[in-house]
């Protein structure tokens, strides 16, 4: 017993240290993390350039108020306009909180065009965070049973399908916006069937109708995907992103990215965030681009990807229960056709850091600064796991 909440149901096991792609407990003993906090260790752990630069940052300065004005939040500001083409954005401290400020513009977009109550379009499987807002916008009944009465203003359609969303334009409706997530992430590594076309058409029907475009990247951003945003493989950018997870490395942000046009609905005093755009967040968050630049790590996720990939497809080719192996970059979704939770400990006994999301689909994640070693090493890791699985379940 402890005197935490039960909100998660906690594996049996904890760490003392971490070192590149490896995590250490106190006995010793070293797990390869084919997860990275959930997409959030972009350089892993311990990086010393990284270390050095955060350390060096706290001595200095820690937290000021967002009331003065703060270098580092207009330096990682202008980074982020240049990477994603976009214009303005807003710092808070998590995806969830990135995904609120998004849905607020919506609204203010929306009755700027003089509509009363203004709606959103979301995704059935959806995952956009835990706040009221957010888990209102997700498709998941498991993150919203118990929390209704559910905030209004969200119309729910299926994943990668326009049809859906065309019916709605067709008719008489409240819309200002769209909110996807381009790969989703917690929904089981749903990667739309054609990226490039479901990415225009989405365009498309958002320019005719007036509506936003807003890209939920919190989970598949930050190079990821071998482009330092998700929606840069293919031909059109939103009017929106969301980041969070990886943008700092393990330091707590939050970054809302709007065009010219959309971000001037936020006028002072819309919006706010006491720990936002912090110093600190914002030297982890600078430093994590550049690193990435310096190591090459957009390629190298698109590399360590295909490896690992290619290697898992070669040993289960002929095997019927595995139903696809998907991937962008190093963000990866294996889908058995039965539920496979059980396989997170079999591949914790042998040593290797993997998630299993929507109940049968297992999911990689590994920092991006994984090498060759390392990622043959999880494939050869996650197939050992797999066939044990199939042959203690079937
Ligand atoms: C994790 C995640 C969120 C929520 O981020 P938090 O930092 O936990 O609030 C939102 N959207 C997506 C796509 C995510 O993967």
């Amino acid at each position: 017993m402890n005197n935490l909440m039960l909100t998660y149901q906690r594996l049996p096991i904890s760490f003392k240290k971490g070192e590149g792609v490896w995590l250490h407990t106190k006995d010793g003993e070293k797990y390869l993390d084919a997860l990275a906090g959930i997409a959030v260790n972009t350089l892993g752990y311990s990086h010393p350039k990284f270390v050095e630069a955060v350390s060096e940052q706290i001595k200095n300065l820690i937290h000021i108020s967002n009331l003065y004005n703060i270098e580092e939040q207009c330096l990682l500001g202008k980074e982020l306009a240049y990477l994603s083409e976009l214009n303005a954005t807003f710092f808070c401290n998590s995806g969830c909180e990135a995904n609120e400020a998004a849905i607020k513009i919506a609204r203010l977009h929306g009755h700027a065009l003089n509509i009363q109550q203004p709606e959103i379009i979301v995704m059935d499987n959806a995952f956009h965070g835990r706040t009221m807002a957010t888990l209102s916008a997700s498709g998941s009944r498991r993150v919203q049973a118990g929390f209704e009465p559910l905030m209004s203003g969200f119309v729910r359609v299926p994943f990668d399908n326009i049809d859906a969303i065309q019916e709605i334009a067709n008719k008489k409706n409240k819309i200002s916006a769209i909110f996807v997530e381009p790969i989703q992430g917690e929904g089981g590594v749903n990667i739309p069937q054609n990226f490039k076309k479901y990415l225009k058409e989405l365009r498309n029907i958002c320019d005719k109708n007036n509506w936003l475009l807003i890209f939920d990247e919190v989970q598949c951003g930050v190079g990821r995907t071998g482009k330092w945003f998700a929606y840069q493989n293919s031909d059109i950018k939103p009017d929106i992103v969301t980041l969070a997870k990886g943008l700092a490395s393990g330091v707590p942000i939050g970054a809302c990215i709007a065009s010219e046009k959309v971000s001037s609905l936020m006028t002072p005093g819309k919006h706010g965030s006491t720990f936002g755009g912090n110093p600190l967040a914002m030297i982890a968050g600078l430093t994590t681009l550049k690193i990435m630049k310096q190591e090459g790590l957009l390629n190298n996720a698109l590399n360590q990807g295909q490896l690992i990939c290619s290697l898992l497809k070669k040993h289960f080719s002929q095997n019927d229960k595995i139903l696809s192996i998907r991937h962008m970059g190093l963000m990866i979704g294996v889908e058995l056709n039965f539920a496979c939770g059980a396989l997170v400990e079999l591949a914790m006994k042998n040593k290797l850091l993997i998630n299993v999301t929507s109940d049968k689909t297992i999911r990689l994640l590994p920092p991006l600064i994984i090498n060759n070693d390392e990622a043959k090493l999880v494939a050869t890791k996650l197939i050992k796991s797999i066939d044990e699985f199939f042959e203690k379940y079937d």
